[in-house]
């Protein structure tokens, strides 16, 4: 199985860029190229998308509504921020 049709598996419906851009931004590939990880990452970031979620870009958790961060991210980025 390649890794292409892993994610095609992990993301029923995706098109090529859905996946490659769901690969190289929600999964740890190529640096934990397991096919376990990457299809829990690929799978539910699919699933977060079909329930009209946004992840996080850096973390991948869900982002708040209106960012592109979670919570979490932006609170550490804050903080950086005023030191
Ligand atoms: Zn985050």
């Amino acid at each position: 199985m390649t890794f292409l049709e892993l994610a095609k598996a992990a993301m029923p419906g995706a098109t090529d860029a859905e996946v490659d851009y769901a690969l190289w931004n929600h999964t740890p590939f190529p640096f934990d190229p397991s096919p376990r990880t990457l299809f829990k990452k690929l799978s539910g970031y699919h699933r977060a998308c079909a329930n009209g979620r946004q992840l996080c870009e850096t973390c991948s958790r869900i982002a708040v509504a209106g960012k592109w961060n979670c919570q979490w991210c932006l609170d550490a980025l804050a903080n950086s921020a005023s030191q």
